[in-house]
């Protein structure tokens, strides 16, 4: 199967400023891992992916807040929350974000490459209907979702979220769509505050929220039992992955414990389980890390699995 590295250039104008955590290193760390490692390099199908337009935003926002954002962009950027800034190259950057995951989704869906890994920032699952929040402008992923059932008619989509926060922003513009099942772990108690075990959305959500420094055997496990409740009756004809390596040992902004083989167990539980429900469709999407060489390295562990 042809697995496909989407990135678009202009992810890296997203200026956050200085200091801030969510910057540009961060993608260009998974660049420079993966050169390091030429074969993995040479395997993968380079992708320079498109602009989402306002219309496909729509999908999942507000369009009276997508013109806020481009209007806050043209009059050359600030404040959108306590720590989400915009600046002259923010809208090129998020729309370039979540139009790599919706590429990857044309992609899949056609059979040009049934797997991808969208290297793009700014991160998506925070993102309100109406409003930015936690370094995220848009819902890269949750747009991706509504696309594929648009766009593409998919009656079932698997959405999971291993960042080390929650997906609210994921749960809140998808939880309204039955045709979409979101499974979301994440530390807890944590940045945002929600994502109780017992928050079902509108019954087509499942949260997994568990402490920080839980042996890493248990995040894996919790995480895989999620997903199977999740899609019980419910078999998807896509896998959307939201991959925060926040989750990651060592992280300044998590206090998870996996390590880069947990990554690749993840993802290999989700490549044979996607291979059973729908011939393999996985698309995944950067979203939260914040060590640059450890999102490098969990990236081109993620990519060799899905390569394999
Ligand atoms: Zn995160």
């Amino acid at each position: 199967m042809s697995v496909a590295f989407i990135s678009h250039a202009d992810c890296g104008r997203h200026d956050t400023g200085w200091g801030h955590p969510e910057h540009v290193g961060r993608l260009r760390a998974i660049t420079r891992a993966l050169r390091d490692h030429p074969e993995l390099f040479g395997t993968v199908e380079h992708v320079e992916g498109r602009h989402a337009t306002p219309q496909e935003l729509a999908l999942a926002h507000d369009p009276i807040y997508i013109r806020e954002v481009e209007e806050l962009v043209a009059a050359g950027g600030g404040a959108l929350d306590a720590d989400t800034v915009a600046s002259e190259g923010s809208w090129d950057a998020a729309t370039a974000a979540a139009g790599c995951v919706l590429d990857a989704v044309d992609m899949a869906v056609d059979g040009r490459a049934g797997r991808s890994f969208c290297a793009v920032r700014p991160p998506g699952h925070h993102a309100l209907r109406d409003r930015a929040m936690g370094f995220c402008l848009f819902g890269n992923v949750a747009i991706a979702a509504h696309y594929a059932r648009r766009r593409h008619s998919l009656d079932r989509v698997l959405i999971v979220d291993w960042d080390v926060h929650h997906g609210n922003g994921t749960q809140a513009l998808v939880e309204s769509d039955q045709g979409i099942h979101f499974v979301s772990m994440h530390q807890w108690p944590w940045y945002p505050g929600s994502g109780a075990a017992d928050d079902h959305g509108l019954g087509n959500v499942w949260n997994v929220p568990l402490p920080a420094g839980l042996p890493a055997q248990r995040y894996v496990d919790e995480l895989e039992r999620a997903v199977d409740q999740a899609s019980q009756g419910f078999v998807p004809d896509l896998v959307l992955v939201s991959a925060g390596f926040d989750s990651l040992r060592g992280d300044p902004l998590g206090g998870f414990t996996l390590e880069l083989e947990d990554i690749a167990t993840l993802t290999r539980f989700l490549t044979e389980r996607a291979a059973q429900w729908c011939g393999g469709r996985v698309v995944a999407a950067l979203e939260g890390g914040y060590a640059p060489d450890r999102v490098g390295q969990a990236c081109v562990t993620m990519l060799a699995e899905l390569a394999r």
